[in-house]
């Protein structure tokens, strides 16, 4: 039997038109695309396509506003520097506790090391930030303010339109990770004051090692890698043909089934949530119950080790991962949840299940079939259950009872 993939927001299978439209990149069309000849030509055509094809699935206004990068963590690093050197006399970040390591890791560092102050702000039992303490954050030294659209593991929405006109009122600059976001939700930048937006290829059913910045027009912008003159200044280093060709194609295909993600996969993850909700208690949803992407689920399973579950289902041919993938390979608990303050008997057993378009009805009906004894047998092996059978120990304080 084939395994069921629902690891989805660590990483998605590359589609295979992807990579069938990457392949003659490797052979025949070689070029460099800054070449005045043939062979460089027809890469710099091709360079713009896949350029158009971002633009479009992003509603920027300009293809130029789009400069490639080696993914979701260089366009992360790429947009904070770039603030820091452009804004004048502002030496401070604003941003959650609830990021990506991409973005958590480079301010923490630059607040060491750097003269720079940070601030984190946190969320709400259901990941929601705390906008009142973000606008007051704000001021006349913030250089840029950074919040992602999606949180990859509760798959929470922030309202980055909003928080966007809040950072321009204080003059700073706002930058989102939507590496989550983008190819799951409709996005119209046009539309928005985002200055800056991160997104990554493998995320989307494109090549790994490949990503985007999107830089607004008019955005100052000072590079993080110094080089040649490629894309415009902002990204030295020729260009990486085949993968950008195939985010171009990836991009493309997320726009054709976006509609899908909101109906058919949303459908499947209710399945899914349903399924467990109705053979298995004392489980929880973690996250916005209303404002989520379609496609994720972090379910705390009470009074469990969530790497007992992950091993146990990885056995049956189901691929899951912790409630925070980052996390995992520690015995730290996910730094979200904690921001969450998710109780103890509920965090370690958190479980993600990130789903995309591969995935099938069977697939989830797989899981309903031997998650339920799974969860029991663990249970049955769990000294806090046991003691809570005993009435020895309390039920935690509710969360969101997974109620649908
Ligand atoms: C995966 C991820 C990243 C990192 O992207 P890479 O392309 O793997 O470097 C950054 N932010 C979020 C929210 C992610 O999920």
């Amino acid at each position: 039997m084939q395994p069921v993939y629902l690891d989805n927001n660590a990483t998605t299978r590359t589609d295979p038109a992807v990579v069938q439209v990457m392949l003659p990149y490797f052979s025949e069309q070689f070029g460099n695309a800054s070449s005045a000849h043939t062979f460089g030509s027809e890469v710099a055509g091709a360079l713009r396509e896949a350029r158009k094809r971002l633009q479009a699935l992003l509603g920027a206004a300009f293809d130029y506003e789009l400069v490639f990068t080696s993914g979701g963590t260089e366009s992360d690093n790429a947009a904070i520097l770039s603030a820091l050197a452009t804004q004048d006399g502002r030496n401070e970040i604003v941003t959650t506790a609830v990021e990506h390591p991409a973005i958590l890791n480079v301010v923490e560092h630059l607040d060491k090391s750097a003269g720079i102050t940070t601030h984190f702000i946190g969320v709400d039992e259901c990941g929601r930030l705390d906008v009142a303490a973000y606008e007051r954050a704000l001021g006349p030294r913030t250089a840029i303010a950074s919040v992602m659209w999606a949180n990859n593991e509760t798959g929470t929405l922030f309202p980055v339109e909003q928080l966007a006109e809040i950072a321009h009122r204080a003059g700073a600059l706002f930058h989102t990770d939507a590496v989550q976001a983008v190819g799951k939700i409709p996005i119209d930048l046009k539309a928005t004051k985002i200055d800056m937006l991160s997104l990554s290829g493998h995320k989307l059913h494109g090549p790994k090692g490949i990503g985007a910045l999107y830089v607004r027009k008019g955005t100052k912008f000072s590079p993080l890698i110094w080089g040649g003159p490629q894309e415009r200044k902002r990204r030295g280093g020729t260009e990486n043909v085949p993968s950008i060709v195939g985010l171009g194609k990836a991009a493309e295909l997320a726009s054709a089934h976006l509609a899908e993600e909101r109906t058919r996969v949303l459908a499947l993850r209710e399945r899914l949530e349903r399924g467990i909700c109705a053979q298995i208690g004392h489980c929880l949803t973690i996250g916005d119950g209303k404002n989520r992407l379609p496609n994720t689920s972090n379910i705390a399973f009470q009074y469990l080790e969530g790497e007992a579950i992950i091993d146990r289902l990885n056995r049956q041919g189901v691929a899951a991962s912790l409630g925070s993938a980052c996390a995992s390979g520690s015995m730290e608990p996910s730094h979200v949840l904690r921001a969450m303050n998710v109780p103890m008997s509920a965090l370690r057993g958190a479980i993600r299940f990130s789903l995309s378009r591969d995935n099938t009805e069977d697939e989830v009906d797989r899981v309903l079939q031997v998650l339920p004894d799974i969860i029991v047998k663990l249970r049955e092996l769990s000294p806090s259950w046991q003691k809570r059978a005993n009435g020895a120990l309390a039920d935690p304080p509710r969360l969101t009872e997974l109620t649908l």
